[in-house]
């Protein structure tokens, strides 16, 4: 007997078979052609898509000068956390419906749509109501009933990769929002917990090129907390890029060393522009690479 047939076996005669591909059948690659999510003027899924901004956002100025600075580099998205999910309750836990107000304005001024954390399934229409993308961070990964609430929202939503999760249950976390109605989902590689040290996370490139090949949902990646280190930001955010990646996630802070979270990653506007320089003249190169290779079949 087949181990699968005694899983049915044990249950209805009319259970399905148990593994991945059909317990995450939305999501599958073989579901529909490639999904692209559309968040205002930007899109994911075809080209690449830059989001950026501060971990949090900390004041009026701070994210207007930040969100000014994305976007005359180039950035096709403004990222800032309200609510900011810390490891200790002492540190700065972000500035709530004051933090959603802010980076909304700073995103009306900028004329870039904006994402944001929510963590709370209390919290999803409301703080729908000030961004553009709903972002389930790492930590919320398996958060099921925010999962089951972001799904029965219009807004589209970027899941990020829990830090211990596999490849199969961050897609079958997409599949919870995609099986209560909402087809937009973004999925953000973040790096995933290893035993090194050195780096704050592993970035785990290889799952964003295997999410190319599972799902057709879009992908991006995020080298900031992929990597804890601003000096790593453009090397793995080109090594994304070539991996096939449809955009990414990269915190710029005006003086990262005054940042109220994440300070040892975020990246100088300076710094971000030269990123986007980089990273745009290598999807360029990867385009045209892929127009050769669709015109050579
Ligand atoms: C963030 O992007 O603000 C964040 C907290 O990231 P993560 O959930 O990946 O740790
Ligand atoms: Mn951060």
């Amino acid at each position: 007997m087949e181990p699968r047939e005694t899983v049915a076996a044990v249950g209805s005669a009319e259970a399905p078979p148990v593994h991945a591909k059909s317990r995450a059948r939305l999501v599958d690659r073989e579901a529909r052609p490639r999904t692209l999510v559309k968040v205002g003027s930007a899109t994911v899924g075809a080209g690449l898509c830059v989001i950026a901004g501060p971990c949090s956002v900390e004041s009026e100025e701070q994210v207007l000068e930040t969100a000014r600075a994305v976007k005359r580099a180039g950035a096709d998205m403004l990222r800032g956390g309200a609510f900011k999910p810390r490891t200790s309750p002492y540190d700065f836990q972000g500035l709530g419906l004051e933090g959603l107000r802010l980076l909304a304005a700073a995103g009306r001024e900028t004329g870039l749509p904006v994402v944001t954390e929510v963590m709370d399934p209390r919290d999803v229409s409301w703080v729908a109501e000030h961004a553009d993308l709903l972002q389930i961070g790492a930590r919320n990964m398996q958060n099921f009933t925010l999962l089951k609430e972001v799904g029965r929202c219009p807004r589209p939503v970027l899941l990020k990769r829990g830090m211990q999760a596999t490849l199969d249950e961050w897609l079958l976390c997409a599949e919870y929002i995609l099986a209560e109605g909402n087809p937009n989902v973004i999925l953000c590689e973040r790096g995933i917990r290893t035993f090194e040290r050195y780096t704050r996370n592993t970035l785990d490139l290889s799952a964003a090129a295997a999410v190319l090949e599972r799902s057709h949902l879009p992908v991006i990646v995020d080298p900031t907390h992929g990597t804890g280190r601003a000096s790593l930001v453009l090397p793995m955010s080109l090594a994304a890029v070539a991996a096939g990646a449809h955009g990414l996630m990269i915190e710029v802070h005006r003086r990262p060393a005054e940042a109220l979270s994440d300070a040892e990653q975020a990246l100088t506007p300076e710094q971000f522009g030269t990123l986007m320089e980089r990273v745009r003249g290598l999807a360029a190169f990867m385009g045209a690479g892929a127009a050769e290779r669709e015109g050579g079949r």
